[in-house]
């Protein structure tokens, strides 16, 4: 297993506090590493630096061609990822090896076309006897710091666009999903040049704080809590730094008496529960409306109490654990809260679940209401509530009044009502009649306290870049 960090092309053990990297799904210790210390951390900027001059004057097919061995190589390593990231988070192998390696190889190769094909306004004569042009340059260092619920294609939605656009990196994984990063650094110095990439390791609260400070990183790429997001505009403004900033989400499911049933509930059942739950667009606030609001609870505890998490066979499991105690601990303490309300009923699954690892039951939340902290609060676990409502005004003004703004799907056999209502959700994305499907092409990102800046689709790239006006005088 590797355990040691990329810094300016060596490989170095950390000088700083030793941290236990733990299996979720048992709590047993996998290794223990020690996390950078902030001289390693001047060390991975400066070494940034020194390569940025060259890696930012490479032509966009040279980076390119680099980016395709990075996704090639990846493709060829895939399984060894695989396992490692379902060790580390707990996550299905079935659910990494078919869902998260392909997008990830995928994102990579999408990234190396598309710097070679990016679009901006005609070189012209604007202003008489001046031309003037559009260059799309390279920001310089960033700074980016990754979640622990989807480390790798985190780590991915990062580099890939950063590099494609001439950046070099000083990346930061969770503390609590080193490893993936890890076996990438060994991956990454086989093909960029020395200190393009560099990989620290440590706490966010050491190792991410001393990156979003420093006066040399010119952009902080962040995925995480709201709080943490807080904290690095703060940060980024000592030096006026680029910010981009994906944060929490409680994603509304808006589902009209006209909609398909079984799509609704094989969808929630599917995207309320993937990655058990910890993902920043889960399906998670259901608005039914009251023709089809008994039916759907009924039907939905029937199809998440048989989902699989506990089989000792873990091709069988469709999700696995929460990543840490202290993450199951919060998620138990949110379903508690809710069952104590008179009004609301749990209806399938609300507590811990065996006696090894970080497991949560899948859990239904019936009878919420709009102003319930179940509904308000990011939980980030198993868990799904149901809101009853009866007209659409009513279940688009729920929707919008929440602080997040990431994902939302409407669910109704009316394509006409799903783009009206659509066109006035604040959320980044909208799905109709399916909710949490991804593409490379199409941006993903927030509104609201969600954050702004897209992962993947040109936009990505257009983030990662600064558009830049040369103007040439021919006058006589
Ligand atoms: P977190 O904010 O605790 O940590 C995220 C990263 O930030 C970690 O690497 C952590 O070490 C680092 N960090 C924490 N405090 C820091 C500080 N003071 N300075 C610098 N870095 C710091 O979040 P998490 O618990 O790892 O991830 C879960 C959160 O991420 C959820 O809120 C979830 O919604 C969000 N998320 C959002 C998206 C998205 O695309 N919008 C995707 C995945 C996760």
């Amino acid at each position: 297993m590797d355990s040691q960090m990329l810094i300016g092309g060596d490989f170095l053990d950390g000088e700083g506090a030793e941290q236990e990297i733990v299996n979720p799904k048992t709590g047993a210790v996998i290794t223990r590493l020690a996390e950078a210390g902030t001289a390693q951390v001047e060390k991975a900027v400066a070494a940034a630096a020194r390569a940025f001059p060259a890696w930012s004057a490479t032509t966009p097919a040279e980076r390119s061609s680099c980016l395709l061995k990075v996704a090639d190589a990846i493709e060829k390593e895939a399984e060894a990822f695989a396992s490692l990231e379902a060790l580390n988070c707990g996550k299905p192998i079935n659910a990494v090896r078919n869902d998260e390696m392909p997008a990830i190889v995928d994102c990579w190769r999408f990234f190396a076309g598309a710097v070679r094909s990016m679009q901006a306004p005609v070189a012209a004569e604007y202003l008489p006897n001046h031309t003037s042009m559009i260059r799309r340059d390279a920001l310089g260092i960033v700074g980016s710091i990754a979640p622990w619920n989807y480390p790798l294609m985190m780590m991915t939605w990062k580099l890939a666009p950063a590099l494609a656009g001439g950046n070099t990196v000083v990346f930061k994984p969770s503390e609590l999903t080193p490893l993936t990063a890890l076996k990438m650094a060994h991956l990454l110095s086989a093909i960029l040049p020395e200190g393009v990439v560099n990989i620290v390791f440590g706490r966010g609260e050491t190792i991410g704080n001393a990156i979003i400070h420093h006066p040399g990183v010119d952009m902080v790429s962040i995925t995480g809590d709201v709080a943490t997001g807080k904290k690095v505009l703060s940060a980024a403004a000592g030096t006026v730094k680029r910010t981009h900033l994906e944060l929490g989400g409680k994603a509304p499911v808006v589902v009209f008496n006209d909609a398909d049933m079984d799509a609704v509930v094989r969808g929630v059942r599917t995207f309320g529960y993937y990655n058990a739950g910890q993902d920043c667009t889960a399906a998670c606030r259901i608005y039914a409306q009251d023709g089809i609001y008994e039916k759907l609870v009924a039907d939905l505890a029937g199809a998440v109490s048989t989902l699989a998490f506990d089989r000792p066979d873990d091709t069988e499991n469709e999700l696995g654990p929460l990543i840490s105690r202290r993450q199951r601990d919060r998620v138990e303490s949110f379903v508690t809260r809710a069952a104590e309300q008179r009004h609301i009923e749990i209806v399938t699954g609300g507590g811990v679940a065996g006696e090894r690892g970080f497991f949560f039951r899948p859990t239904v939340v019936a009878g919420a209401l709009q102003d319930d902290e179940i509904v308000r609060r990011e939980v980030f676990g198993p868990v799904v509530t149901v809101t009853r409502f009866s007209d659409a005004e009513q279940a688009m003004q729920w929707a919008n009044d929440s602080d997040y703004g990431l994902a939302s799907s409407i669910w109704t056999k009316d394509i006409g009502k799903a783009m009206r209502l659509a066109a006035r959700l604040r959320y980044g994305c909208t799905w109709i009649n399916t909710h949490f499907m991804l593409c490379s092409e199409m941006p993903h990102g927030g509104m609201k306290q969600s954050g702004y800046g897209k992962d993947m689709s040109i936009y990505a790239l257009e983030d990662y870049t600064v558009p830049r006006h040369v103007m040439i005088s021919f006058a006589d």
